[in-house]
């Protein structure tokens, strides 16, 4: 039996604790905020499940994941058809033939190819320089303009020719009238929220969870009681910066109570215009078909990080990448630690990426133990 500590009770710690805790090993999971769950916490509220850290919608192709997470929860049928404001009018998204006929008044598929390959034409014979150039070699100058470059400006806080081509490698088109913004095969929100599915994933009596502790207050003693550490916090943090800060960007979330039944008709809008300081509204209720008689919502205003606040998305430029790579190969020389999920390996993943590299992760420890 192996001794492990866990640190972080989000998705990626506390699937990796489920699954050796079902091998027989102890675990302790440490957690630095007053609750489970990292960032897909949800909390019911006047009979409602609040995304408290943002819209979180299931979705994945890997039928392995989505048998997994169907262990804890029901999903129900909903599929993500979000919509975007931009200049007093509303579009579909992904961009598909509603938002085309809404932009041009085109009905026909070929016409709106021919419009998007006429406008992206002269901007397809170079490499894309930066974001700027990209999106307007894969979509052309309408739709960059009315539905991606201000909306792409407040989500990282500086000019799209100042960001890198790499961050919108590509962006789904669809000459359908498909307003479905997944093309997965499995799609879903756990009935009831997510906080549930980690209460399940936790409930083993081989787990201990402590809540409000950080481990960086008391690392070395942390370190010299348990055999394997699993980290899923910042690993530039871990190290103490030593070789420099990683960047961040952050969310605020202003959430709103509502005595109506219905604000926005929608679970997820998008609000692109720069004049607008939040990037969406989700209205939670939505996710859940919910009939009650009030609703909330949230507003979701992008924002600088400051060392100490909420760490939502890494900026994956190369500098950033430079410096994480000099703490993963850190990382390499002590196998007592592991790092694990988005903080740990400075790296977007959604949901169902983060359950399969800690289920890989957990393979690869039972495996080798029984070697
Ligand atoms: P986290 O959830 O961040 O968990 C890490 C935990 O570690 C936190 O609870 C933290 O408090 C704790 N911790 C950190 N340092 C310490 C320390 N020193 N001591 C103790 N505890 C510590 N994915 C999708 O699939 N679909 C979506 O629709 C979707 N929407 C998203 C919307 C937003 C706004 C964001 C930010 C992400 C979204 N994601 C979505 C991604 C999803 O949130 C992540 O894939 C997932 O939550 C990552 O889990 P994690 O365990 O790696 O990290």
């Amino acid at each position: 039996m192996t001794s492990y500590l866990v640190v972080g009770s989000g998705l990626f710690g506390s699937v990796f604790a489920e699954q050796m805790a079902n091998n027989g090993d102890k675990v302790t999971v440490l957690e630095k905020r007053d609750h489970i769950a990292g960032n897909i916490y949800t909390k019911e509220v006047s009979n409602i499940q609040v995304h408290k850290y943002g819209a979180h919608i299931f979705h994945t192709s890997n039928k392995k994941v989505w048998d997994y997470i169907n262990q804890f929860a029901d999903f129900n049928r909903f599929t993500n058809t979000p919509m975007a404001f931009s200049k007093s009018e509303l579009y579909n998204l992904p961009f598909n033939m509603n938002t085309f006929y809404t932009l041009w008044g085109v009905k026909d598929p070929w016409k709106a190819k021919e419009k998007i390959a006429e406008q992206s034409k002269r901007y397809r014979s170079r490499e894309p320089r930066n974001l700027e150039e990209q999106a307007l070699s894969l979509v052309g100058r309408d739709i960059y303009e009315i539905l991606i470059k201000e909306y792409t400006e407040k989500q990282w806080g500086r000019p799209c020719e100042k960001l890198p081509a790499f961050i919108i490698r590509r962006l789904p088109v669809r000459f359908t009238f498909d307003n479905n913004y997944f093309d997965d095969l499995y799609q879903g929100i756990p009935v009831g929220g997510y906080t549930q599915i980690i209460e399940r994933m936790l409930d083993h009596p081989n787990i201990e969870i402590k809540l409000m502790t950080d481990f960086l207050a008391n690392k070395a003693e942390w370190l010299s009681k348990y055999e394997k550490v699993i980290y899923t916090g910042m690993i530039d943090e871990f190290y103490d910066y030593c070789f420099g800060e990683l960047e961040y960007r952050s969310l605020a979330f202003e959430h709103e109570h509502f005595a109506h039944s219905n604000y926005q008709g929608n679970a997820v809008i998008n609000y692109i215009d720069k004049t607008i300081p939040y990037t969406r509204i989700i209205e939670h209720k939505h996710f859940e078909f919910g009939d009650q008689k009030n609703t909330i919502i949230t507003k979701e205003y992008p924002q600088k990080w400051y060392k100490g606040e909420e760490p939502f998305y890494p900026i994956n430029n190369e500098e950033n990448q430079h410096i994480y790579h000099k703490y993963e190969k850190l990382s390499q020389e002590n196998s007592q630690v592991l790092f694990g999920g988005r903080l740990g390996r400075y790296r977007y993943y959604d949901m169902h990426q983060v359950i399969d590299e800690a289920l890989n992760l957990a393979d690869k420890l039972i495996v080798h133990k029984v070697k």
